[in-house]
């Protein structure tokens, strides 16, 4: 069954319809100016802008309901965070049960903690398997809601200067991710350091730095792990720690850390859990203060739910500390020629620094919307679980700050509210083509 049928009845199977010939009914709608406006597509079914896990799994969703949906996405592959801009040895921070997509579990004989690797993979085969084919190289760099003609009007750029593309449809969905930009600070003297800076979406391995004095900054999963790795090549690496942190073991009794507090969540409040990883995190780990990593006042669940800010997961990094092969600096002050000054006076050479520093959404770039998401952070203004759904057919997937199992949960609602709707716009408006196009082709054809 096919529920993208084109507008208009044009349209055969393909959910997308490039319509040469509206350019003159365009033409009112688009921008005076000089140069021709872009090919206009019509999509009759939602266009999601992003391919990362949580463009995928809403696709998916979206599939398993009969619904055609257009991924556009800004680089070359699926998953681009994950295949571009991570460091190798990365593997899932949190056991594989809780990552997995709607529709199609990890295989069995993968580990607890799938690597990067097989993360990508599996979410290759799960894009072969809902027959998700993205549009690559379509970097949207405007969407806005026409309410004139009730259509989303999303603008994008291809790879060559001018190739712009058009796309209309009546839902959105916004699944570029929390982590679409590098946060990079400014830190003062930045341009008079000598050395390499580079952002982690950068960092690769521990082996370009071997022999080298390296200072990381942020404190992180990602500023931990990058110390470990620089370690494990012979780097000799400082980290840079301004905030107070939470750092647990990644296992506790047996058991993941995550997996058992989810557990622990369902029979006690908060507060006991949260007290209850601080006494084991203590009996396993010692005094994190004592080596430079001053715990926040809130317990790390607390801190999660109220501010986002995920607690560390030890891979090995504090025993790199104790051992005193990673160093705990405080915040810097200026940079120097191959220096950097920190703000208890000290003064360290470095050849190299990684900024750690994270990432944000670039939702306000794009998306000219104010009400459902944030300007300040490009996050949806309503707290979990109910950021998903905006006005106008607009929906965010995977902007919960609970990871990949937020976003599973998100593409699920969005699919079938998305499937409600093209219902119910069929039974109040069954004589519009348009509305008969979204239905899936047996209802449409029934309908005629
Ligand atoms: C190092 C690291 C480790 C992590 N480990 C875990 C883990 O173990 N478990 C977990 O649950 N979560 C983890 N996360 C959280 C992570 O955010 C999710 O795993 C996941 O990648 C989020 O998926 P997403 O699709 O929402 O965003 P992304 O993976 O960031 O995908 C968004 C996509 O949108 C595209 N895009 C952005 N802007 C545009 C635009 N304007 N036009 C077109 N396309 C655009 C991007 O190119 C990208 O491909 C980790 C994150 C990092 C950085």
């Amino acid at each position: 069954m096919d529920c993208s049928r084109e507008i208009e009845g044009k349209q055969a199977h393909d959910p997308i319809f490039i319509n040469n010939n509206n350019k003159s009914k365009m033409n009112h709608h688009h921008n005076k100016s000089s140069s021709p406006p872009p090919p206009c597509i019509y999509v009759a079914g939602p266009v999601i802008v992003g391919a990362g896990p949580s463009g995928l799994a809403t696709a998916a969703c979206l599939k398993e309901r009969d619904i055609e949906s257009v991924v556009l996405e800004r680089s070359n592959c699926i998953a681009s965070l994950w295949q571009l801009k991570t460091y190798n040895r990365l593997s899932l921070h949190l056991p594989k049960q809780f990552c997995e997509l709607p529709l199609m579990g990890f295989p069995s004989e993968f580990p607890t903690y799938p690597s990067k690797k097989q993360f990508v993979d599996y979410l290759e085969a799960y894009a072969d398997k809902f027959e998700i084919k993205p549009r690559f190289d379509q970097t949207v760099l405007q969407a806005v809601y026409d309410s004139t003609i009730r259509f989303w009007r999303v603008k994008c750029v291809g790879m060559k200067e001018g190739e712009e593309t058009e796309y209309m449809c009546r839902w959105l969905v916004v699944a570029t991710g929390e982590n679409a930009e590098a946060v990079v600070p400014e830190i003062e003297g930045k341009e008079d350091f000598f050395g390499d800076i580079r952002h982690t979406s950068l960092y690769k391995s521990g082996e370009d730095f071997r022999g080298k004095k390296v200072l990381v900054v942020g404190c992180g999963n990602s500023g931990m792990e990058v110390c470990l790795d620089l370690c494990n090549h012979n780097a000799m690496p400082s980290l840079v720690v301004r905030d107070t942190v939470h750092v647990l073991p990644r296992e506790m009794l047996g058991k993941s850390t995550f997996g058992l507090s989810m557990w622990l969540l369902k029979w006690l409040p908060m507060q006991l859990v949260d007290r209850f990883l601080l006494l084991v995190s203590w009996l396993m780990l010692g005094d994190t203060a004592r080596f430079g990593l001053d715990r926040p006042h809130l317990g790390p669940l607390q801190l999660k739910n109220l501010s986002g800010k995920t607690p560390v997961l030890d891979v090995g990094t504090l025993a790199k500390i104790k051992s005193g092969d990673i160093k705990v600096c405080p915040g810097i002050k200026r940079l120097k020629r191959y220096a950097a000054e920190f703000i208890d006076g000290r003064l360290e050479n470095f050849d190299a620094i990684i900024l750690a520093t994270g990432y944000k959404s670039n939702v306000p770039i794009w998306l000219k919307e104010s009400e459902m998401f944030s300007e300040k952070d490009g996050l949806p203004r309503r707290p979990f679980p109910n950021g998903w759904k905006g006005e106008s057919g607009l929906y965010a997937v995977g902007f919960t700050k609970r990871g990949l199992l937020g976003a599973s949960m998100d593409a699920k609602k969005i699919a079938s509210d998305i499937k409600r709707c093209c219902e119910a716009e069929a039974k109040h408006h069954p004589m519009t083509t348009f509305t008969r196009s979204l239905l899936p082709a047996t209802q449409s054809s029934s309908s005629n």
